[in-house]
């Protein structure tokens, strides 16, 4: 059932929030995620509902550890919703259900880190029913962990009939946007592919060739198709175990009818440095001792270019290394492209992680129709895998 069609008067409603935040030295360094599971939490309050909150923080491998402590992040969560929220040191018992259901009926509890448990993530069904013990319905807005089948993600659903789980907003969003991207995509579909290796998106980019006109392809990944066509390019990024796959990629490619864009030239550098000497190179002759660290002007105009005439954009990975100032403009130039395009009419999905992270860091983030919050889980899923924490509500 969708989230709307539930009922959540008087009822305890446990949600699985990924509130996975950045925290230095005690404080949160970038709220999103909390931001991102406000429109769900409040629409349960709105309902009536009792909301918790569970999710997990960093790696703590089983063990409590207080530099994990989701008490680090309470009065953030406090602040966007604009409530109080009791913090509970513990996520399971008796003790936490008593603690739970003596507090007001339309106030907020977070529980402590999901991950002090080893349990949790060995998808442990005793857990999960202990979890489950604390509330009548579940929720599930978590899609940063969707394809992990953890007890809180997807083990715990089990517990709950389908009048009593349902997916968040969140969730709902991320579905809908892919939906939209490979059921009836309108064309021309452009799907731009970048990051350091291959490796890493061989899956991603494999199923996509079913589904797009266009596939770019930038950044580090980029030296290895020039490397396997006896390309010369000097130090710069090569997986030496993927140059026939890169071949049988364009292959695939052509017979599919993708038009496969590969970056002309570069911008090289003679260190991994922002200070290092840096040139323009054509990407079949890199210096020796050189590397392409950002695409060049020839490949900026071409990628712009098939960008702008798009109805329906993909991105995921940077097209260089963005995080430095002298080889950010690749990456500057394909998310003012991607924002124009949008603004034409085109749909635009971001990838999360390093592509979300650039179209923030250049103010783009008003300018796409969708930012995936969902890394790992976003691309096993447009690899067209099913993702346990979804499956485990839809079934
Ligand atoms: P990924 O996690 O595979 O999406 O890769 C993202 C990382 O790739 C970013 O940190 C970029 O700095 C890096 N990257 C992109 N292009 C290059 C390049 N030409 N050489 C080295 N690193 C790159």
């Amino acid at each position: 059932m969708k989230l709307e069609e539930l009922d959540f008067q008087g009822k305890n409603v446990l949600i699985r929030v990924d509130f996975n935040v950045p925290i230095k030295e005690g404080k949160v360094t970038d709220r999103n995620r909390i931001i991102a599971a406000v429109p769900t939490i409040k629409k349960v309050i709105e309902k009536g509902g009792r909301v918790i909150l569970m999710s997990h923080l960093g790696r703590p491998k089983g063990q409590k550890n207080t530099d994990f402590s989701l008490s680090q992040i309470k009065e953030v969560v406090s602040e966007e919703l604009g409530c109080s929220v009791n913090f509970m040191d513990d996520c399971i018992g008796n003790r936490i259900k008593d603690a739970i259901n003596s507090t007001a009926q339309d106030s907020v509890t977070l529980l402590e880190n999901l991950r002090f448990y080893a349990e949790e993530e060995k998808g442990d069904r005793e857990f999960a029913k202990k979890l489950a013990d604390l509330a009548d319905v579940y929720i599930n807005d978590a899609f940063g962990t969707a394809h992990r089948a953890h007890a809180s993600t997807a083990v715990i659903a089990d517990f709950f009939d389908a009048e009593h789980r349902a997916f968040g907003y969140l969730i709902q969003n991320e579905l809908n946007a892919v939906e939209k991207l490979l059921s009836s995509p309108e064309r021309p579909f452009t799907a731009i592919m970048g990051g350091a290796k291959i490796s890493d998106k061989i899956l991603l980019i494999e199923n996509i060739l079913d589904k797009v006109d266009h596939l770019i392809i930038g950044g580090g990944m980029s030296y290895t198709f020039f490397k396997a066509q006896g390309g010369e390019i000097g130090n710069s990024l090569v997986e030496e175990d993927k140059l026939d796959l890169a071949l049988n990629l364009l292959k695939k490619a052509k017979e599919k009818g993708v038009e496969i864009h590969l970056p002309v030239d570069s911008i090289i550098s003679s260190e991994f440095s922002n200070d290092a000497d840096s040139d323009v190179a054509d990407n079949m002759n890199i210096k020796e001792g050189w590397m392409g660290l950002d695409i060049g002007p020839k490949a900026v105009e071409n990628f712009s270019k098939a960008v702008a005439s798009s109805k329906t954009i993909l991105w995921n990975g940077p097209m260089g290394v963005f995080e430095m100032s002298n080889f950010e403009n690749g990456t500057k130039s394909v998310a003012e492209a991607i924002a124009k395009a949008t603004e034409n009419g085109a749909f635009s999905l971001i990838g999360g992680g390093d592509s979300a992270a650039a179209i923030r860091q250049f103010n783009y983030e008003d300018k796409v129709s969708y930012i995936s919050t969902g890394g790992g889980a976003l691309l096993e899923y447009l690899e067209g895998k099913e993702l346990p924490g979804i499956v485990a509500i839809q079934s």
